[in-house]
Formats: structure tokens, sequence, C-alpha cells
């Protein structure tokens, strides 16, 4: 069992789940591949699946990977596809604190997925 960050993080990128996870193994590509979308993954081969990262994420984009919902399965296998490509991910620093996205701001996100759990 492993957790999965979905779509839902893809160009919000804060990092809040980051400073969270006792194992580091929340990641960001360190290129722009065009292959990997901008936002963070989970290596499923270090996740010890304590979930503390899930209710840190302000746009409620973390999962455990049974939950994923249907709209974002195909999330999974990207996650998981870091596993082949570890080198070229690292830990991100935390910036500076951002704004908090408004629960409207958070709803508008899952709406543009298509995404209405
Ligand atoms: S479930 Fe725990 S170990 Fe896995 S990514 Fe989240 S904080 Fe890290
Ligand atoms: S807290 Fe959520 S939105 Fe922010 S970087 Fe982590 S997974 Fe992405």
């Amino acid at each position: 069992m492993t957790w999965v960050i979905t779509s839902l993080c893809q160009d919000k990128v804060d990092m809040a789940c980051v400073e969270v996870c006792p194992v580091d193994c929340i990641v960001k590509r360190t290129d722009d591949s065009p292959d990997w979308p901008n936002q963070l993954y989970i290596d499923p081969d270090e996740c010890i699946s304590c979930g503390v990262c899930e209710p840190e994420c302000p746009w409620e984009a973390i999962f455990e990977d049974e939950q994923v919902p249907e709209i974002f399965s195909e999330n999974i296998a990207l996650n998981a596809k870091i596993v082949d490509e570890r080198d070229d991910f690292e830990v991100p620093e935390k910036p500076d604190d951002g704004d908090m996205p408004s629960p409207a701001d958070v709803e508008a996100n899952k709406e543009k997925w298509g995404f209405t759990g």
C-alpha cells in the first residue's frame, strides 16, 4: 500500500506535504521534462503509508492508493513510474509560505479536473 499524489496538485506545488513526510519520499522532478506534469510525486517504494501528508494538502490532492478516485486512476501508475527514473527526482525545498487557497479555489480546481467528489 502507498499514497498517491493526483493531478489536483498540478501547477499548485506549494510543498505543504513535503515537510511532514517522515521518510522524505515526496519528490519533485529536477528538470522540465514534458513527460512529467508539474506536480509532486510519492515514491511507492519508500512511502510507509502513515497518511500524515493527506490532511496537510490544501488542495486535497493526496489519496491512499485504494481510495484514488477513478478519474485520477492513471496517477497511481504515474507516481509508481518515478521508481524507474528515481535519480531525476529529489525532495524539494519548501518555499516561503504562500497564500492558502480558499474553499472556492479548491472546488474550482476539482471542477477543472472533472472531479466532483
Ligand atoms: S503517507 Fe506518510 S510516508 Fe507516505 S508520502 Fe505521505 S507522509 Fe510520506
Ligand atoms: S500539499 Fe498537495 S498541492 Fe501542495 S505540493 Fe503537496 S500534494 Fe501538491
